[in-house]
């Protein structure tokens, strides 16, 4: 399955708009009665079998970020807004994928994709959760079910060729468009129009709820109008999804004026991180003009100074962007962000020493930081200390239980100091976190040949984790 048709499939779900960890049923926040009705047509776990499967995919074959402190954020903005609906923190899964244009979409079992371009477009935090809670309240709201349960036969032979598709990738998927025309996807636009409706009134709500000003929804809403305007035939992706229409921006203004005017948000992280996304998108010469001339200008803000070190960094300039990071942390000393690229440029030089001892002293200052963690786990690993880098990342499993990749570093520090039998374990929890559980069960079975014999408290934990898996293998065959 090539990229295209990735996105493609992005575009489908992205317009199926929708639905529901099994534990975002039960939440204070105030759901309609959904009855059984929503249940018939897709079961929970269908719905979480279907987001992993696309997750899966979508590891492979999309462009997704792998800057842990964009990661970070994300994770942290988008839980910051569930939780202020009552839902328990991560679980739903953030992801941001490397796409210029403007989009968001949910996916089946909780999963939100973000494109950088979104984030790039936005004004400020704000704006960004705006989004988020519409695509949120999508999921919360079931919708998906809801829209199956109204238009069952319109759509139903559809998305089960498409979720076959999904499950088993290749050839099947390829059907799975062809069968998916363009006219049934305008029928299920109309459809989800209020659906549409709804994810904007709750996602007013999110925003109240944690803490955000919330006219930013209608503030995003004309800021994409007038991109829309701009670049007319790279309209963003998200107004193919989300037609927006005077009324909808009346409405959401509407809505806003109902609450309280919100203290204004912090914008730093959103501010830095815009800046990292700036450079990541330009060449290092011309990020570095861009951010020099943008420095130059009395009021030159900390995250125009992040932007021009990252540029100098970029571009090899190590002793310039060692100059300008030193002048970022003499400002603002708490700030991670900045001590991350101080021993980022260490580490580029090849001073070994001194990287580790800033990428150590960062990680010591909060053990619970994903950044932290990732960049020190990779520097030792880097640097070939892999009985560090495991003891860090048996910690890290602990606090992340759902970090695909904290398992995957596990799994190759497991290996390298010799624990091979661990080493599968890790491999095991990888896959299964990504609903490969044949794969999983396969690590397990090696595990436990490599187990001594007479450890019995590791030979019957493996067997009890086969046991659960191969469960859960056997529940989702007979959806
Ligand atoms: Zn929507």
């Amino acid at each position: 399955m090539n990229r295209e048709l990735i996105k493609y499939l992005c575009s489908i779900l992205a317009l199926l708009l929708v639905v529901i960890p099994a534990q975002s049923q039960t939440s204070d926040f105030n759901l309609p009665d959904l009855g059984d009705e929503s249940h018939q047509v897709m079961s929970p776990l269908e719905q979480k079998q279907l987001g992993e499967g696309f997750y899966r995919q979508a590891r492979v074959y999309m462009d997704l970020v792998n800057d842990p402190t964009l990661k970070e954020y994300l994770d942290n903005l988008g839980n910051r807004l569930i939780e202020s609906l009552g839902l328990p923190k991560d679980s739903f899964t953030f992801f941001l994928v490397n796409d210029n244009t403007v989009n968001a979409f949910a996916v089946p079992g909780g999963y939100i994709g973000v494109h950088t371009g979104l984030l790039l477009t936005a004004a400020n935090e704000a704006e960004v959760a705006s989004v988020l809670g519409h695509e949120i309240a999508h999921v919360t709201q079931q919708h998906i079910p809801r829209m199956l349960s109204a238009q069952k036969q319109n759509m139903l032979p559809n998305l089960a060729t498409l979720l076959a598709g999904i499950l088993l990738g290749g050839q099947a998927t390829e059907a799975a468009i062809a069968i998916t025309s363009a006219r049934s996807i305008e029928n299920q636009l109309t459809f989800t129009r209020s659906f549409e409706r709804e994810a904007d009134r709750i996602g007013i709500t999110v925003l109240a709820n944690s803490g955000y000003d919330t006219n930013s929804m209608a503030d995003f809403f004309l800021r994409m109008q007038q991109a829309n305007t701009l670049y007319e035939t790279n309209a963003p992706q998200f107004l193919l999804t989300h037609p927006i229409t005077t009324d909808r921006i009346a409405e959401a203004k509407a809505r806003a004026a109902n609450y309280p005017h919100t203290a204004k948000n912090d914008n730093t992280q959103f501010t830095l991180m815009h800046a990292k996304l700036s450079v990541n998108n330009l060449t290092a010469k011309n990020a570095t003009a861009q951010f020099r001339k943008k420095t130059l200008g009395s009021n030159a803000t900390l995250a125009d100074r992040y932007g021009l070190a990252l540029a100098l960094m970029k571009g090899g300039d190590y002793d310039a962007a060692r100059n300008e990071t030193a002048l970022l942390i003499e400002k603002a000393p708490d700030q991670v962000l900045f001590k991350i690229l101080q021993a980022q440029i260490e580490s580029a030089q090849g001073n070994k020493k001194k990287s580790l001892e800033l990428f150590r002293n960062i990680y010591e200052s909060d053990k619970s930081s994903l950044s932290a963690i990732t960049y020190y786990a990779e520097e030792l690993a880097q640097q070939s200390d892999y009985s560090e880098a495991r003891k860090v990342l048996r910690k890290a499993v602990r606090k992340f239980p759902k970090s695909i990749q904290f398992y995957e570093m596990l799994s190759q520090a497991e290996s390298k100091t010799g624990s091979q039998m661990e080493s599968h374990r890790a491999l095991a929890e990888a896959y299964a976190l990504i609903g490969n559980y044949k794969s999983a069960v396969q690590q397990l079975n090696i595990a436990r040949s490599l187990a001594k014999k007479d450890d019995f408290y590791v030979q019957a934990s493996i067997t009890a984790k086969i046991k659960e898996l191969k469960a859960r293998e056997e529940l989702e065959k007979q959806k």
